[in-house]
């Protein structure tokens, strides 16, 4: 049985001022316990989380790292820094990376080694355009990140990994994909992660949604069977919205 990850990414909002009140509403809220819950803020409030976080269920984490432990990579974030700070995810390959940032699947591959590696647990996203989907190449799209991106991951280790789908035409715009679609894909993403690492391991993989999931659409898409939990951009903003996401089954 797959537990239920529902996790918010703050993306480059909140200061940390803006950020101790946020999670301040969050350590308040009264969250259903037989769901895992997490925020990924921005580097500069990773601390906060972990402090005011520290009572609660919800776990945090961060929305990118590098590969490397140290040394001179200026501006960036460690895995042993996340580590350290008892960080439990990291956001990987998400679609604003790959696209103003020119993150590759190499690169991220070597990301989600290192993550595994750190006892992180690597939220690594995909998903198509809307040219890929109108051309129907968003199967082809995904089998190809996903295969590059968990190259040379373990049986043991592919268990720990979260895969976030989100179809990048509806991350931020207010379109979701139909649930039905949803499923479908998270049910074919299921199906690459088994045709390399055996059904065995596939059915341990949580695979979440991602792409404008609110209060409103976020039973209906938990309710779907390949889909096991929600990264969620704009409405993991506001602590109440955070509360109806995580209390779906409520
Ligand atoms: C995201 O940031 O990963 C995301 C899905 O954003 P939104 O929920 O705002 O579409």
């Amino acid at each position: 049985m797959r537990k239920s990850v529902i996790v918010g990414n703050w993306k480059m909002n909140k200061t940390p001022t803006e950020a101790s009140e946020l999670l301040d509403q969050i350590s308040k809220l009264d969250l259903d316990r037989e769901v895992e819950a997490g925020v990924c803020t921005p580097a500069i409030d990773l601390l906060l989380a972990k402090d005011k976080l520290s009572e609660t269920n919800v776990n945090f984490g961060a929305q990118n790292m590098y590969f490397e432990e140290s040394g001179a990579f200026t501006g960036e974030i460690s895995p042993t820094m996340l580590q350290d700070i008892g960080a439990s995810y990291v956001i990987l390959g998400h679609s604003e990376r790959r696209e103003y940032f020119h993150e590759d699947d190499e690169l991220i591959n070597k990301k989600v080694l290192s993550a595994l590696d750190h006892d992180l647990t690597p939220i690594l996203c995909c998903g198509e355009t809307l040219e890929e989907r109108e051309a129907e190449k968003h199967e082809e799209k995904v089998r190809g990140q996903i295969e590059a991106d968990l190259e040379g991951i373990s049986n043991e280790d592919i268990e720990k990994v979260i895969i976030a789908y989100e179809p990048i035409w509806a991350i931020g715009t207010g379109k979701t994909a139909s649930s039905d679609d949803a499923d479908s894909m998270c049910g074919y993403i299921r199906s690459i992660i088994a045709d390399k690492f055996g059904e065995e391991y596939a059915q341990k993989v949580r695979i979440q949604y991602g792409g404008s999931v609110k209060p409103n659409n976020v039973v209906e898409l938990m309710g779907k069977e390949n889909i096991d939990g929600a990264l969620v951009g704009g409405a993991s903003l506001k602590a109440e919205d955070f509360e109806s996401l995580v209390n779906y089954n409520k």
